[in-house]
This record gives structure tokens, C-alpha cells and sequence, in this order.
């Protein structure tokens, strides 16, 4: 059982950590950036209502997010536990949690704070590629796909985010300073903020969670 919050600016590698957790301990990743993307994928309501928010970088309004979490973790599987990561984003998000698994008795087990420098973040942006087709992640330098261009898993083309690019990026970066970063005080006043480092390579970073979770009693890791 484990109740996760993953913490950190865009590129500090939430959602490949978030992926590695949630294998590891069999419990959902929940990755509201994923299920937004999806939606604009589908071209559903949700998706073209996110749309031009999520295109120059800014926030989807907080009680259509605040609804799919709610929704997502009345699922079964969620009862396990979860891992969720680029939610919550606002105090109000954040409250609506807390209110949300206050209700169901499940309250957070920690949140994980990944710092991360300006360079590193940058550079992981700039890099990053997405398969237009599944939404897998790849990187030009650090995680390349086998053919240049295409996915491994379901062989669609690649494309850079619409919000990688660098106008968006700068957006991305000052809306996590007004908006996100205060998240970091609100759960350090609760007692369950840990820091790691987000600037670490994957196994590094992979490693340092490990012992995070160890020192925390939290098994399963
Ligand atoms: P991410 O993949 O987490 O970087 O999210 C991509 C984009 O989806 C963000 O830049 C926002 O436009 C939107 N988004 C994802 N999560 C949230 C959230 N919790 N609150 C508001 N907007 C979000």
C-alpha cells in the first residue's frame, strides 16, 4: 500500500519515476498530464476544453482536474493505492485532495519532492519526444527509440510536445513557480515532504527513492 505524490517542476522525471513505483509496488500511476493528453488524443470534450490551456502551458481549470482525479480514484485499483504525479498543481487541487481521501480514510503517505536545476529541466524538455499514436515517452539524447521517428511499442510517429517547445516551456516553468512550488511548503507544515534529487539519472534517482522508502518503513520497496 502506498499513497504517493511525486513534486516537482516539468522535466524533473515525475512520470518516469511515477511509472517505475507504480510497477514496483502494483498500485496505479495516475498522471493527469497522461489522462489529459488522452482525452485530446480521443478528441472528447475534456480534451478540446483542455486543449488550448494545455498547448501554451498554462493550467486547465481546477475543478475539471479536481473531477477525473476524484473520478480515477474511486476506481478499485486505487484502493491499493496509488502514485500521482502532476496532481495536485494549486492549493485548492491539493485541499480537494486531502478533503477527497480524508473521506475514504486514506490519507497521503508522503509526497516526494524532485529537485530539480534549470539546466536539467531544460535540457530533458527540450529532448523530450512523444509517440503521437500511444503517448510513450522517449529522448533524443538520454532514451532513443530504436528507429529514428517512430514508436517501439505501437510504431507511430514521434513528435516534440506542443508544450516542450521553448515559448510554452518558460510558461510551464512560471506558472509551477506561482502555483505549484507553494505545494512544497503546504506539505512540509503536514510532515510528509521529502526531497530527492531530480537533476540524478535514473538509477541514481531510482536507487535514492529506494532508500527513501526504506527510511520511511513503507514496504513493498
Ligand atoms: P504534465 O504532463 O504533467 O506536464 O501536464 C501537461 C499539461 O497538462 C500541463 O501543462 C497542464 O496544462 C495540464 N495539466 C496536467 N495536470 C494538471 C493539473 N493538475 N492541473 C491543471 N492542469 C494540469
Amino acid at each position: 500500500m502506498l499513497r504517493l505524490v511525486l513534486l516537482g517542476p516539468p522535466g524533473a522525471g515525475k512520470g518516469t519515476h511515477a511509472q517505475v513505483l507504480s510497477k514496483r509496488w502494483n498500485v496505479p500511476h495516475i498522471s493527469t498530464g497522461d489522462m489529459l493528453r488522452q482525452a485530446l488524443r480521443a478528441e472528447t470534450k475534456l480534451g478540446l476544453e483542455a486543449k488550448t490551456h494545455m498547448e501554451k502551458g498554462g493550467l486547465v481549470p481546477d475543478e475539471v482536474v479536481i473531477g477525473i482525479v476524484g473520478d480515477r480514484l474511486k476506481e478499485n485499483d486505487a484502493k491499493q493505492g496509488f502514485v500521482l504525479d502532476g496532481f495536485p498543481r494549486t492549493k485548492e487541487q491539493a485541499e480537494s485532495l486531502d478533503a477527497l481521501l480524508q473521506g475514504q480514510r486514506m490519507p497521503l503517505d508522503l509526497a516526494v519532492y524532485f529537485k530539480t536545476s534549470l539546466s536539467v529541466i531544460i535540457r530533458r524538455l527540450s529532448g523530450r519526444r512523444i509517440c503521437s499514436q500511444c503517448g510513450k515517452t522517449y529522448h533524443l539524447s538520454n532514451f532513443k527509440s530504436k528507429v529514428e521517428g517512430i514508436c517501439d511499442d505501437c510504431r507511430g510517429p514521434l513528435m516534440q510536445r506542443p508544450d516542450d517547445r521553448q515559448d510554452a516551456i518558460e510558461n510551464r516553468l512560471e506558472v509551477y513557480q506561482k502555483q505549484t512550488s507553494p505545494l512544497i511548503e503546504y506539505y512540509k507544515k503536514k510532515n510528509i515532504l521529502e526531497e530527492v534529487s531530480g537533476d540524478l539519472e535514473v538509477p541514481e534517482l531510482s536507487a535514492s527513492l529506494k532508500e527513501l522508502f526504506l527510511r520511511k518503513k513503507l514496504v513493498g520497496c
